[in-house]
């Protein structure tokens, strides 16, 4: 079965808010978003929008039939429930993937996701707003800037990155490295995987083998040319050769499943067996893949010891391979303390919006909006551009871009005053990644050194959700395991309509406030002054600070 979107004015669902979850949910699913739709995984490994196909079509029936005053409750992919609430509750609760601290382990997700109890939701597949890989795409351009900011006078023309996996979310990396006007060699074990992010422009080229795409490379860096180059063939075996030909790398990292090691592939095992045998011995499969990220991580750990600047890059990679065996695994950093905590203390996190109208017409005047809305931000400025330019939307049109407290509701509205005038042709859904300043729990991730060491505090998160419940997101959920797997990390995310009535900018105003005021308290919390500084400055209140 091939799912869509619905596009246009006319709804199948009773009112905007209902019909926004339907087509986000069902936009999930597309098969220009969606990895593998058939099996209903939206990315990140086994992420899934729905439990199964019977939960899939409860759901759009559910969502289909909810009043304006009912909320739709969904458990790992699985409506369970419609309750009677109000209209400024939420109309879909979801709660996915989450399991007791001791019962937290891949075994036993597995065991209970076999009978068919649970799914893993990653971030945004089982909360219905992954808009394709666009939506890492300017974290991962941010990310690559801050690199750049750090090491390279601000640019990364005349660097060579190396990186591997070229999936929903990896494969952002390459475009991520030419807009900052640097070089990519992005190793993908899966030629389908390589060829798709051909096909969508992520990437500009894939080498016929290792040889020629090392030299590739090495003329584009000393051309000062940017380009990304795809190779296929499994990382833990490229990268410890590129060590020992001593290429001249600059920037290593890693978007591979790793957090889910089924999902990566081990040296020696033919991409055709993959599925089978880590269905089949997952325990010798997990082995195998651990001992292969070990491998891998040391050839990370050797380019850094050469002077090449190495980050972890959110998928846990470091945390496998040390139970793989390889002790200097958390030699080099994650790239959260490495490069996004300071924006997290202003607040700054994934903005992220979705045309209901699915006319890409609608982006552009956003676009614009945002232009206009804050004109003073260069680097904002540069990406919606280049984003507009560039970008392939993939389902419904969409758009991101990094935002912070003060910026988002501001956004917000202006986009339902557009909404509400006419000059957008449908409603705006607004929401974000799980991957945000206060939203999430992962130490190895988000949360990784702390200031203060709290590091595996879950509370955040769950206060994130409930003061977005009680402020008015159209949709909530709490997530476990995302980004970095199972037993890993706690998260939230929210999503709220613009319909353009006044009721929706009441809700807008709230939301897009409170959920970015979240990392301000959360990381003035820990003892950062740059996010005192912020509070102090925009008056967020802090019972404990004066
Ligand atoms: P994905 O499953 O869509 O893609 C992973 C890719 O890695 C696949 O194409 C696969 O073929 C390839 N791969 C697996 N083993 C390999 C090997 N040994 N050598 C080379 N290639 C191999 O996953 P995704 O959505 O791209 O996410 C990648 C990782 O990044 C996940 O762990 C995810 O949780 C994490 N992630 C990070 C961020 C972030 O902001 N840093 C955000 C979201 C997800």
């Amino acid at each position: 079965m091939v799912v869509r979107a619905d596009r246009g004015t006319s709804l199948t669902a009773k009112q905007w808010s209902t019909e926004a979850a339907l087509r986000m949910f069902h936009n999930n699913l597309d098969p220009d978003v969606a990895e593998r739709p058939e099996d209903l995984v939206v990315y990140g490994g086994t992420g899934k929008a729905a439990r199964d196909w019977p939960s899939f079509e409860a759901i759009s029936r559910e969502l289909a039939a909810l009043e304006a005053d009912e909320t739709l409750l969904v458990q790992s992919g699985r409506p369970v429930g419609v309750m009677r609430t109000h209209e400024w509750a939420p109309r879909v609760l979801i709660a996915n993937s989450n399991l007791v601290p001791d019962w937290a382990n891949w075994p036993e997700f597995r065991r209970l996701e076999a009978e068919g109890l649970t799914m893993y939701g990653q971030m945004t597949a089982g909360s219905w707003i992954y808009i394709g890989t666009q939506g890492i795409l300017q974290g991962t351009y941010e990310t690559f800037a801050a690199v750049a900011n750090k090491r390279f006078n601000g640019t990364l023309k005349g660097t060579l990155t190396v990186t591997a996996g070229l999936g929903g979310m990896g494969g952002a990396q390459p475009l991520a490295v030419t807009m900052n006007e640097g070089v990519a060699l992005c190793i993908e074990v899966d030629p389908h995987r390589a060829q798709r992010r051909l096909e969508t422009r992520y990437l500009d080229e894939v080498a016929a083998d290792l040889d020629s795409a090392v030299e590739r490379v090495l003329a584009a860096k000393a051309a000062g040319e940017a380009v990304s180059v795809g190779v296929v063939g499994n990382a833990a075996e490229i990268l410890p050769e590129l060590l020992r030909r001593e290429v001249a790398v600059d920037i290593v990292t890693d978007q591979t499943s790793a957090h889910d090691p089924l999902a990566y592939l081990p040296i020696g095992v033919a991409l055709e067996d993959w599925q089978d045998y880590a269905a089949s011995k997952p325990e010798e499969f997990t082995e195998r893949a651990r001992a292969s990220m070990a491998t891998h991580v040391e050839a990370m750990v050797g380019f850094m010891d050469r002077g090449a600047e190495v980050f972890d890059y959110g998928n846990s990679i470091r945390g496998e391979a040390q139970l793989g065996g390889y002790d200097r695994a958390f030699a080099f950093p994650g790239f959260v303390p490495a490069y996004i905590r300071p924006l997290f203390c202003e607040g700054k996190g994934p903005f992220r919006w979705a045309a209901l109208s699915g006319d890409p017409a609608d982006i552009a005047k956003t676009d614009q909006a945002i232009l206009e809305l804050f004109p003073e931000n260069e680097q904002l400025a540069r990406w919606i551009k280049m984003a507009g330019e560039r970008v392939e939307f993939q389902g419904l049109p969409a758009r991101i871009c990094w935002l912070g407290y003060d910026e988002r509701h501001l956004a917000g509205l202006k986009f339902n005053e557009m909404v509400a005038s006419g000059e957008l042709s449908a409603p705006i859904v607004i929401g974000r990644d799980h991957l945000d300043c206060g939203s999430v729990a992962s130490p190895y991730r988000e949360t990784e050194a702390m200031a203060d060491g709290s590091d595996a505090i879950a509370d955040w998160p769950l206060l994130n959700a409930l003061v977005n419940t009680a402020s008015g997101a159209t949709w909530v959920s709490i997530h476990h395991g995302g980004g970095v797997g199972i037993g890993r990390s706690i998260h939230a995310g929210q999503v709220t309509v613009a319909d353009g009535t006044e009721l929706a900018a009441q809700k807008i105003e709230r939301v897009l406030t409170n959920d970015p005021g979240m990392g301000v308290i959360r990381h003035v919390d820990a003892g950062y002054d740059e996010a005192r500084t912020v509070a102090s400055a925009k008056g967020v209140r802090i019972p404990m600070e004066g």
